[in-house]
C-alpha cells in the first residue's frame, strides 16, 4: 500500500512525532531527530528512545516508513576541509541517532560547491562523505534528496545523483528521495501524465527506479526550470495535480514513505485523505 504522511513536529522530544503523525491519519512521517538549525544536540535519552519506539508501535507506523531528515547546516561536499570535517561528523551523528531509534533511512541534501570547486570534485566529496558515514554506522540507508538547484546546490540533475551513487561502495545502503517541487523546479516536467511518464523514464534510465526509496510530495510556487525552491500546497501552484494521480498509482511508490512538506500544515489531514482518494482500486 501507499505510505503517505508529513514532516511532523518533534517538539518536546522525538517520541511526540509518531503521535503527531497519527493525529493527521498518516501512515508514514518525517522528522528532525535534533534541532535542524544547530550543530550541537544533546544525545537522545534512553527514555526518549523507548517512548519513540513504543509510540510508533502504538500508532502502527513501521521504521521503514519513517524518513528522518538531517540538519540544514550539513554540507557533505564542502570545499573547505575543516568545514567538511565538521559536516561529516555531524552527519555520522545523525546516522547514529537514526540507528539508536531503530530507523533504517536518513534523508539528506547532497551538498554545495559554494562556487569554490568544480562540480565533479564536489560530487566526489559527497560520495566519500557517504562512504565514511556508512562505514561508521549499521543498518541505516543514506537517502539522497534531489534539489531544485538553487544557488550552488548539487543534486538538481539526475546525473548528479547517479555520479554520487557510483562513488558509493555499499550500494545496498544508498537510496534517492525525489521531491516533486524540486524535480519540477529543476526542469523535469511533471505537469501532465505524459510529462510524468517521461520524467520517470529519464530517472529510471539515468539513476534506476530501484534506488527510489522515498518521495517528498509538494506543490510548487516556482515555475518549471526556475531552480527556485518554493513549496506550495498540493492542489495549488504551477505543477498541477496530475503528478499526484500518477504517483498514487505507480508501482515504484508502493511501500516507500511519501511525505508532505506543504506550506499549510492545517491542510495535511485533508491532503493525505485526498491523496488516498486518487488511488485506483487494485484489480
Ligand atoms: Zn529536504
Ligand atoms: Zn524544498
Amino acid at each position: 500500500m501507499r505510505r503517505i504522511g508529513a514532516h511532523v513536529s518533534a517538539q518536546g522530544g522525538v517520541e511526540n512525532a509518531p503521535l503527531n503523525a497519527a493525529a493527521i491519519n498518516a501512515k508514514a512521517f518525517a522528522l528532525f531527530t535534533k534541532n535542524q538549525r544547530r550543530w550541537q544536540a544533546k544525545p537522545l535519552t534512553e527514555d526518549s528512545i523507548s517512548a519513540f519506539k513504543s509510540n510508533c508501535l502504538k500508532v502502527g507506523i513501521a521504521p521503514g516508513h519513517i524518513l528522518p531528515h538531517d540538519s540544514y547546516l550539513i554540507n557533505l561536499g564542502h570545499p573547505d576541509p575543516d568545514a567538511l570535517a565538521r559536516s561529516r561528523d555531524a552527519f555520522v551523528d545523525e546516522m547514529h541517532r537514526c540507528q539508536q531509534l531503530g530507523l533504517s533511512l536518513l534523508n539528506f541534501h547532497p551538498g554545495s560547491h559554494l562556487r569554490q570547486i568544480p562540480e565533479a570534485h564536489c560530487l566526489r566529496l559527497i560520495s566519500d562523505s557517504i562512504n565514511l558515514a556508512l562505514d561508521a554506522t549499521d543498518g541505516v540507508t543514506a537517502v539522497i534528496e534531489n534539489t531544485a538547484g538553487q544557488g550552488s546546490n548539487m543534486g538538481h540533475r539526475f546525473e548528479h545523483l547517479a555520479t554520487i551513487i557510483e562513488g558509493v561502495e555499499d550500494r545496498s545502503r544508498i537510496g534517492v528521495c525525489l521531491d516533486t517541487c524540486h524535480t519540477f523546479a529543476a526542469g523535469y516536467d511533471l505537469s501532465s501524465l505524459e510529462a510524468c511518464q517521461a520524467t520517470f523514464a529519464e530517472f529510471d534510465r539515468v539513476v534506476g527506479l530501484n534506488y527510489l526509496s522515498a518521495m517528498h510530495l509538494n506543490g510548487s510556487k516556482s515555475t518549471l526550470g526556475s531552480r527556485v525552491d518554493r513549496h506550495h500546497s498540493l492542489q495549488q501552484g504551477e505543477m498541477g495535480t496530475e503528478v499526484f494521480h500518477f504517483l498514487m498509482n505507480h508501482p515504484a511508490t508502493d511501500e516507500i514513505p511519501m511525505v508532505l512538506e506543504t506550506i499549510d500544515d492545517s491542510l495535511w489531514a485533508q491532503e493525505i485523505e485526498w491523496l488516498y482518494s486518487l488511488e485506483r482500486a487494485a484489480s
